[in-house]
């Protein structure tokens, strides 16, 4: 997760401030630079404000720094949403396409646009609080329990990853879903008011206005992402005929042989991440392969030595270490005295250097990977600090999520053994497991990265109304996922409102962009560093080329459409997805012999 609050990771929710729609006299060049002037020097100037307010309120949890946190954050949307209504009073000057581009950013920057009536806007923004707060307080109470007894969703994860029982399976994931309903009719009347002040500004639906951010018309974008299923649906076919088998030896008939898997099977409350299956899916011998997690515990670790392994990865390709103040200010152990909010976070307080990141470190393997991540947010908005306010962002949004993930493909276990962190490599013999165990969390997700935008899309653009909401969201699942519900889902029902970026109005795409974008950037980044064995066993750790080729895209920001940065890193100017199906190439074929015989698809 990124806090980048430029632009486009702010708008999660605009206030009402009903713009200026223009006057009469066309205006100037001198006023639209006037106009970018401001904008940028405010946008810098409340973003600053609402990161430190931010940043305290998310280490130090109290009523008084949630509403400084608000009011800077309501202070700093508002302004956002003038400046996104206003620039298109510049539509029609003639400008260099620097300024051009960035007048095109400012109007593509809201997540979601207010209605000019201020009453329909109050109303649009209180529905987002109210449903973000039914999801934030949702627990399932089983039968006559209350308060305490009732399970909140940290509680059902764990059940779900743990529990191999399916009817207590079916009963925690229908319980919670069952926090759902009471939104359907919010999100309706949300649907309504939002699309209203999208077509104010100028786009078809919200979905269209999301869809706008990709520097190509919003019908290209569905496009893409379409063709890019269309290169991995083989793989993950493969995938889930092979764990399909494996649930049904476990669970018997309950699994059909053929059909659709029963969702709340899979681990994961939305079936989006199956690694958890791992212990009874993976290869015969276990994964054969180093734990981390124990070495890093033998050798105790702490977490801020495991964050200066990450840094000392970007050292390596040439980036500057990071500045002392990273060291002093950042949050790297869960305190003792105080709440704060967990969640692994990146920050650059001043969108200049006052770099910090948030996260609760435990001595895992999971966590070392987490910190590749957050970093990679990093050192990306320490790259285009440099640019006017408005580009100090990635090329895309998926291209931030993916920038630390990348990093994280490199630290293979013979990048390990360079480190010190263990004598020895595990043979070849081992990396069926270690595919496994990624593809179960990667590959598996890919098809829910694309469900939820893609059902989002039908409902903003009417060709799904709320008495289909469920049926719809059921039948993306299952097209898309080849999973079914626990048990029938009718109407009275809201499933989507069940997953947190439904009701939080948090654009989805950009995890499924950044999962093909990362395999592509490992792809060309170990090309450069002259690594020729197989794509899973490259580490570009030391590459001084793949760091330069890496640092001269991050530098770019949002300067220039996202297919420029991406030809910069990979001389390609296309997504392609086939650099992730050839990093799972030995696993397909292993997972091919496995399914011999089997039906695949369902
Ligand atoms: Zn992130």
């Amino acid at each position: 997760m990124s806090t980048s609050r430029l632009l486009a990771a702010l708008a999660v929710a605009a206030l009402g401030a009903a713009g200026c729609r223009g006057g009469t006299a066309a205006p100037s060049a001198d006023e639209a630079r006037a106009f970018l002037r401001e904008a940028n020097d405010t946008i810098l100037q409340l973003s600053h404000e609402a990161s430190q307010a931010g940043w305290v309120q998310n280490t130090y949890i109290t009523v008084d720094t949630e509403a400084i946190a608000a009011r800077a954050n309501a202070a700093f949307m508002t302004a956002v949403t003038r400046f996104a209504k206003d620039a298109s009073r510049f539509d029609n000057v003639d400008l260099p396409a620097d300024e051009r581009r960035q007048l095109t950013l400012l109007k593509n920057a809201l997540t979601m646009a207010a209605p000019a009536d201020p009453t329909e806007a109050e109303e649009l923004a209180q529905l987002v609080a109210s449903m973000e707060g039914i999801y934030g307080r949702g627990k399932y109470c089983e039968d006559g329990e209350s308060g305490d007894a009732c399970l909140d969703i940290e509680e059902i994860t764990e059940i779900l990853a743990k529990d191999r029982d399916p009817a207590r399976l079916r009963d925690v994931w229908e319980g919670w879903h069952t926090i759902a309903p009471p939104m359907k009719q919010s999100y309706a009347r949300f649907v309504e008011l939002s699309n209203k002040g999208a077509r104010e500004l100028g786009f078809a639906d919200t979905g269209a206005m999301w869809r706008s951010k990709y520097d190509m018309p919003p019908e290209a974008f569905s496009a893409e992402l379409d063709r890019l299923w269309g290169q991995l649906r083989p793989l993950y076919l493969s995938l889930h005929a092979y764990v399909r088998a494996k649930l049904r030896a476990r669970y018997g008939d309950q699994v059909p042989a053929e059909g659709p898997i029963p969702a709340h099977l899979l681990g994961n409350i939305w079936a989006q991440d199956w690694s958890n299956l791992f212990d009874f899916v993976g290869p015969a011998g276990g994964a054969r392969t180093v734990s981390l997690t124990d070495v890093l515990r033998a050798r105790s670790v702490s977490p801020t030595d495991m964050t200066r392994y990450g840094e000392r990865f970007f050292t390596s390709l040439g980036f500057e270490p990071l500045p002392a103040t990273f060291w002093e200010r950042s949050l790297f152990v869960k305190p003792r005295d105080r709440e704060v909010v967990c969640h692994a976070s990146a920050w650059n307080i001043d969108n200049v250097d006052d770099l910090r990141f948030k996260m609760c470190i435990d001595q895992t393997a999971e966590d070392f990977t987490t910190i590749h991540h957050e970093l990679g947010h990093n050192f990306y908005a320490r790259a285009y600090a440099g640019r006017p306010p408005i580009f100090r962002d990635s090329a895309n949004d998926g291209f931030h999520e993916a920038i630390g993930d990348t990093i994280a493909l490199s630290v293979t276990p013979e990048y390990l053994v360079k480190v010190g962190l263990i004598d020895r490599a595990p043979d070849a013999s081992g990396d069926i497991g270690l595919l496994l165990r990624t593809a179960l969390e990667r590959l598996a997700f890919l098809p829910f990265g694309l469900v939820v935008d893609a059902w989002r899309w039908q409902v903003f653009s009417g060709q799904v109304t709320p008495d289909g909401y469920n049926r719809a969201w059921w039948e993306l699942r299952e097209r898309y996922q080849g999973v079914r519900p626990a048990s029938p889902r009718g109407e009275e029902l809201f499933d989507p409102g069940a997953k947190y970026h439904i009701p939080a109005n948090t654009p989805y795409a950009r995890y499924f962009l950044s999962a093909v974008l990362q395999f592509q950037f490992h792809r060309a980044l170990s090309q450069t560093a002259g690594c020729t064995t197989l794509l899973h066993r490259c580490s570009i750790h030391g590459s001084a080329d793949a760091g330069t080729r890496l640092r001269a895209t991050l530098e770019m920001g949002a300067s220039q459409p996202w297919p420029d940065a991406l030809e910069a890193l990979t001389g390609q100017r296309q997504l392609d997805a086939s650099a992730m199906v050839d990093y799972y190439a030995p696993l397909k074929a292993w997972l091919d012999e496995q399914n011999t015989g089997a039906k695949l698809g369902w």
